[in-house]
């Protein structure tokens, strides 16, 4: 429940949505991102999980519906899950509508199962090809099949009912729902072209 006032936009608009990255580090180095030898921030200068917990479930209190968690890569940060499950208390007391995540999906196929579990129903992927060769170019360090054993993870396979491709301002999505209101919506989008 909301115990202070809600925040506004200088257009009177109440926000509900928040985007938080918890971390800079990433296990891929794509080309348009990253330098291959990377200097991340001191560990010491980054919220601690903990700090997290408290700044995201400020803003949930302050009104904050919708959550995505980015980074870098959110799932390569250590604990992430007790994070992630911190969060999933807000969805049940009712106070979040939706916590949703950013992810090159690298880590998906160990994640799927608990995220699914604490309450998370829709995930994006980012995926800038379906050829294995020009993805280990512009990933750097991703390999595809680790990134598609995620997506057909036992928790967001049940997805696959319905799927296009789009290609808006030059950019490739692929959009996948279902009609099983309890199962994974998945959407891979890509800032490249095929
Ligand atoms: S997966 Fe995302 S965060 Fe990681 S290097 Fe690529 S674009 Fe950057």
């Amino acid at each position: 429940m909301n115990t202070t006032a809600p925040l506004i936009d200088p257009f009177a608009r109440a926000i509900s949505y928040l985007r938080v990255s918890v971390t800079d580090r990433c296990d891929f180095r794509c080309v348009y991102c990253m330098a291959e030898n990377m200097t991340f921030l001191p560990k010491a200068e980054l919220l601690s999980l903990e700090e997290l917990d408290r700044l995201c479930s400020s803003f949930v209190n302050l009104g904050v519906k919708k959550l995505r968690i980015t980074g870098g890569e959110p799932l390569v940060r250590r604990g992430i899950m007790t994070f992630f499950e911190a969060m999933g208390r807000h969805l049940e007391t009712g106070a979040l509508d939706e916590l949703t995540l950013t992810t090159n999906g690298s880590q998906l196929s160990r994640f799927a199962q608990p995220l699914y579990d604490l309450g998370m129903r829709r995930i994006n992927v980012s995926l800038d090809t379906l050829k294995d060769d020009k993805f280990a170019a512009i990933t750097r360090w991703g390999r595809l099949p680790q990134v598609l054993a995620g997506i057909e993870a036992p928790a967001p396979r049940v997805c696959a009912l319905k799927s296009m491709w789009l290609r808006s301002k030059g950019s490739m999505r692929m959009s996948c729902s279902t009609s099983n209101p309890g199962a994974h919506s998945t959407i891979w989008t890509s800032p490249l072209s095929r």
